[in-house]
């Protein structure tokens, strides 16, 4: 679990002066990474890393010998098309690196005459998905929203009870993962009408988005080996936004026995940066299990997870329709929650995912499950925030929604603030749904 050091001072002020805005994502205290290239060029994707409106491009570092020593390497590692050769090379590397850039990018700082060069406009890149990801698995962490589901699927029997014992999970589709800016088609397949007994082909007509996090694996583990839950965390690079998008007519038909598959395999968005751990690490609370609820079993147990073993990540979903896009306006704010209220932790998904000797690989992703929080306002999926499609949302300019319509843009945001830490945040991911092939 990250200390703090100096680069999370909240004094800290970059020569990059948009770093310093006090509404800036990408303070000198986050710097964290995304893969890109300049739009619309035939360049070589590379790693870089968010400073202000600018990043710093870790290809153009490592030829400009900027860095020495193990920071010099991990630039290197971090300078090709994908992440994983950086993110195996372990929390020392990232650490190193860290230091480094934070030094360098602070004001009055020597190497700002080797660095500046090295900058790249974000307003001039098209990124994508910073690591080749072997495998995802999408988590289900947060109890609330797991109840309000459980409730539309079985009213009778909301919350089932290996909830409270077992991180629920499902193995995803690593395919259909795209970086911020994916559209695809609305998914067709087999749904079945209320009251009916057969099922009917055509496109979902209840498609929703799920607003999540994805935690980026850094190291792995061999197969038949497990990663203890205090060991975890070292293994976990970082985080991102994620929208597991679903399409919930499908879902309901045919997620038993075996869990979600065509409702979800069709596209998942993901945002460009991935907000280190220890970047994080000002932003950690207390993990609590109520006391009337089953306490995890020893593996899923540990004193570091319960004092600081949650993360309070504000996450935010809004909506862009064709009509308000058309019009110029600003997308309308659907609901807000915080990953502070997860029923599990990244560790012990970690720990619960290699418990059985399963192997993890650097550049897998594990998404959080949709983050509801304790009230319907803080919903994060619109199955929720409508009541299962019975009560329609307005929004600012009349229009209603209980499923996203074609045209639809969701667009999710996260940040960290407390007082006498510096703001972070995570940018944001943005997809949109277009008409069904026919
Ligand atoms: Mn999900």
């Amino acid at each position: 679990m990250t200390r703090l050091n100096e680069t999370h001072d909240a004094g800290l002020q970059s020569w990059v002066a948009s770093a310093n805005a006090a509404s800036c994502d990408f303070p000198i205290q986050n710097l964290p990474f995304a893969v890109f290239r300049r739009a619309g060029s035939n360049e070589a994707f590379r790693g870089g890393v968010a400073i202000g409106d600018q990043i710093v491009d870790l290809a153009a570092v490592q030829a400009r010998g900027v860095f020495t020593g193990e920071a010099a390497a991990a630039a290197a590692s971090a300078s090709g098309p994908t992440l994983n050769p950086f993110m195996t090379l372990g929390p020392a590397a990232w650490s190193a690196l860290r230091l480094a850039l934070s030094r360098a990018l602070r004001a009055g700082s020597p190497a700002e005459q080797t660095l500046r060069p090295c900058l790249v406009p974000q307003s001039e890149v098209e990124y994508t998905v910073p690591a080749h990801i072997g495998d995802y698995t999408d988590f289900y962490t947060s109890i609330h929203h797991a109840t309000s589901v459980g409730r539309l699927f079985r009213p009778d029997n909301p919350l089932l009870p290996n909830y409270k014992w077992v991180p629920i999970g499902y193995h995803g589709r690593a395919s259909s993962i795209e970086v911020s800016g994916q559209s695809f088609p609305r998914p067709v397949g087999q749904t079945l009408p209320a009251g009916a007994a057969t099922p009917v082909f055509g496109p979902s007509k209840r498609l929703d988005y799920e607003l999540e996090l994805g935690v980026f694996v850094g190291t792995g583990n061999e197969r038949g080996s497990r990663i203890g839950i205090d060991e975890a965390e070292a293994h976990v690079f970082g985080l991102c936004l994620l929208n597991d998008w679903s399409a919930r007519d499908l879902q309901a038909w045919e997620y038993q026995p075996l869990g979600p598959f065509l409702s979800k395999n069709f596209a998942t968005t993901i945002s460009p940066w991935i907000v280190t751990l220890e970047a994080l690490a000002p932003f950690r609370v207390e993990w609590t299990r109520p006391a009337e609820d089953p306490q995890p079993l020893p593996y899923l147990e540990s004193g570091a997870n319960r004092a600081k073993g949650a993360l309070d990540i504000r996450l935010q979903v809004l909506v862009e329709t064709a009509q308000m896009r058309e019009a110029g306006q600003a997308p309308a704010p659907l609901s807000q929650t915080s990953f502070r209220h997860a029923y599990w932790t990244i560790a012990q998904m970690v720990a619960h995912h290699t418990v059985n000797g399963c192997n993890l690989q650097p550049g897998d992703l594990l998404g959080s499950g949709t983050e509801s929080g304790p009230t319907p306002e803080e919903a994060g999926s619109l199955l929720e925030l409508t009541f299962g499609g019975k009560q329609p949302l307005v929004l600012p300019n009349g229009q209603t929604r209980t499923f996203l319509e074609d045209g639809d843009a969701v667009v999710m945001r996260g940040w960290c603030e407390k007082p006498g830490a510096a703001r972070i945040g995570f940018g944001e991911v943005v997809g949109r749904v277009l008409p069904a092939l026919v």
